[in-house]
C-alpha cells in the first residue's frame, strides 16, 4: 500500500500555525513512508474563502519546505461530484430532503435547553411522504441534504495517536446536513461531507489533523460506510496551547506563517521548532535537525496526546542556532529585505561588501532576523540617537577628554586600522591618564548612541569607511 496523506486547509485566513504544524506532521509521515502529500483547498465557503488567503497558504507551504506531490485540488471545481454523491445517497434511501425551517429549528433547540438537553435535530422529516414534501413546496419552503444517523450505532476506531476512540451516534446532534439547496436542487456540500467524497476520491490512507476533529472523524466514519469505502486510518494531532494551557489564538500574538517570517524567523528554525510541537524524536535531546532528517525517525508512536505548549525562548533559541551557523553571505542574503522594509538606503549590489561587514559584526548576537534592523541603525543613519546611558556617558569630563583627544589623533591623519584602532586607544589612555573602559564606554556612546552592542573595534573601523565616525565624535562632542 502506498501512503497518501493530505492537507487540506480553508482559505479563510493566513496559513495558521496549527495548519502548518499538520501539515509538518503529514510530510513527515509520507516521507518516511515514501508515500505521496497531496494539497487540497477545501474553498466551498464562498463567503469567507479568498484567492490571497490561497496565495498566502501556497507560499507558507513552500517557504517552509512543505513541498506537495500532488495539487492543489480546489473543491470549488468539484461541485459536481459532490452533488452526484449526495445524490447517490438520496437514492439508496440513506439521505433525504428536510424542510425544517430556521424558526422551527430555534424553537427545537430552545426546548431541549429548557429541558436540559442536549441540542439536536429530531430527525422529524425523516420519513415524509411524497404529498407532504409537495406541500413544504408549495410553501416556498427550502430543504437541505440530511445524511441519517443510527442513534443506537457505536462508532469505534483505532487513532494512530489517541488509541481507541468510541463515539455514540446518540451524541452526533441528530441525522446530519451534508448539502444546502439552490433553486434547482442540490447546492453547496458541507465540510463532513466533501471531505469524505475527496478523501475516498484521492484514496487517502491516512487522514492526519487536528484533534478539534475528532466528532467530525465519527460522522465522517458513518459517510465512509454508507459509500461502501474504506475507512481511511485517523490520527488525531494535539492543539497547540499558549502558556495559560489554552488554544494558541490571534490574542497570544501572531499566528499565521507569514507573521513569523516577518518577524525573522528563518523557515528551517520555524519548521524544525513545528516539528517538535508535539512530537519527540527517538533521541529526545537531539533537537537540531531538517525535515529530511526527522522523516527519517518520524511515527506516531512519539506525539503527545496532550496539547502542544508554544514556546517562544525555545523557538528563538532553535532560530538563533539556524542563524549562528549560516554562512555571512547568506544570512546578509536574508537581512536585506528587513533592512530595505526598514527604509534603509543602500544598494544591495554595490554595498554588498559592507552589507556583509555588518552581517559578520551582529550574526552571533542575532535571535531572529528582524532584530538586525535595530542593531544595525547607527550605520544606515547619518545621525546617531543616544539613550540615557549613552546621554549620561558623554556629560562625564573624562568622556569628553577622552573623545577630544581620539579626534584629534584622527585629525592628523592617523589611518585607521584594527591595530591603529587599538594603537590610538592606548595611547589616549596613557597620555589623558584614562581607564581603558572610560574609553571604550565614551567611543561606543559617541559612535552608536548606545551603551551596549557589537564589537567596538570593528563598529568603529565601519563607521570609518562609511565616513561617518568624525561626525559623530564631533556632534557628541557638541551636546
Ligand atoms: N478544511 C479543514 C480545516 O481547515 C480540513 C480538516 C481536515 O483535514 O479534514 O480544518
Amino acid at each position: 500500500m502506498t501512503v497518501r496523506v493530505r492537507i487540506a486547509p480553508s482559505p479563510t485566513g493566513n496559513l495558521h500555525i496549527g495548519t502548518a504544524r499538520t501539515a509538518v506532521f503529514n510530510w513527515l509521515f509520507a516521507r518516511h513512508h515514501h508515500g505521496k502529500f497531496i494539497l487540497r483547498i477545501e474553498d466551498t465557503d464562498e463567503e469567507r474563502s479568498r484567492p490571497e488567503f490561497t496565495d498566502n497558504i501556497l507560499e507558507g507551504l513552500r517557504w517552509l519546505g512543505l513541498t506537495w506531490d500532488e495539487g492543489p485540488f480546489f473543491q470549488s471545481q468539484r461541485l459536481d461530484i459532490y452533488k452526484s454523491a449526495v445524490q447517490k445517497l438520496i437514492d439508496q434511501g440513506l439521505a433525504y430532503r428536510c424542510y425544517t425551517t430556521s424558526a422551527e429549528l430555534d424553537a427545537l433547540r430552545e426546548l431541549q435547553t429548557a429541558k436540559k438537553e442536549a441540542p439536536r435535530y429530531d430527525n422529524r422529516h425523516r420519513h415524509l411522504t411524497p404529498e407532504q414534501e409537495a406541500a413544504f413546496q408549495a410553501e416556498g419552503r427550502s430543504f437541505v441534504i440530511r445524511f441519517k444517523i443510527d442513534d443506537n450505532r457505536e462508532i469505534v476506531w483505532h487513532d494512530l495517536v489517541r488509541g481507541t476512540v468510541t463515539w455514540k451516534g446518540s451524541d452526533l446532534g441528530g441525522d446530519m446536513v451534508i448539502a444546502r439547496a439552490t433553486d434547482d436542487g442540490i447546492g453547496q456540500p458541507l465540510y463532513n461531507f466533501a471531505v469524505v467524497v475527496d478523501d475516498m476520491d484521492m484514496e487517502i490512507t491516512h487522514v492526519i489533523r487536528g484533534e478539534d476533529h475528532i466528532a467530525n472523524t465519527a460522522k465522517q466514519i458513518l459517510l465512509y460506510e454508507a459509500f461502501g469505502a474504506k475507512v481511511p486510518e485517523f490520527s488525531h494531532t494535539p492543539l497547540i496551547l499558549n502558556k495559560e494551557g489554552r488554544k494558541l489564538s490571534k490574542r497570544d500574538g501572531v499566528t499565521s506563517i507569514s507573521d513569523f517570517q516577518e518577524m525573522g524567523f528563518t523557515a528551517e528554525g520555524l519548521v524544525n521548532y513545528m516539528t517538535l510541537l508535539g512530537w519527540s524524536p527517538p533521541d529526545s535531546t537531539q533537537e537540531i535537525f531538517t525535515l529530511a532528517e526527522a522523516a527519517k525517525e518520524f511515527s506516531f508512536d512519539r506525539v503527545n496526546k496532550a496539547g502542544a505548549k508554544f514556546d517562544w525562548d525555545k523557538l528563538d533559541w532553535i532560530n538563533s542556532q539556524y542563524i549562528h551557523t549560516m554562512p555571512v553571505d547568506k544570512l546578509t542574503e536574508m537581512l536585506i529585505p528587513y533592512w530595505e522594509k526598514a527604509g534603509y538606503q543602500f544598494d544591495a549590489g554595490r554595498d554588498r561588501a559592507w552589507l556583509e561587514k555588518i552581517t559578520a559584526l551582529i550574526a552571533t548576537s542575532l535571535k531572529r532576523l528582524q532584530d538586525a534592523v535595530e542593531m544595525t541603525k547607527v550605520f544606515f543613519s547619518e545621525v546617531v540617537e543616544y539613550n540615557d546611558e549613552a546621554k549620561a556617558q558623554l556629560q562625564q569630563e573624562a568622556s569628553i577628554t577622552a573623545l577630544k583627544a581620539v579626534l584629534a589623533t584622527l585629525e592628523g591623519g592617523q589611518e585607521l586600522t584594527e591595530t591603529t584602532a587599538q594603537d590610538i586607544i592606548k595611547q589616549v589612555m596613557k597620555e589623558q591618564n584614562l581607564k581603558k573602559g572610560v574609553v571604550m564606554k565614551s567611543l561606543r556612546a559617541a559612535l552608536t548612541g548606545e551603551g551596549h552592542g557589537p564589537d567596538l573595534i570593528q563598529s568603529w573601523l565601519l563607521l570609518h569607511q562609511l565616513g561617518l565616525d568624525k561626525s559623530r565624535f564631533t556632534s557628541a562632542l557638541a551636546k
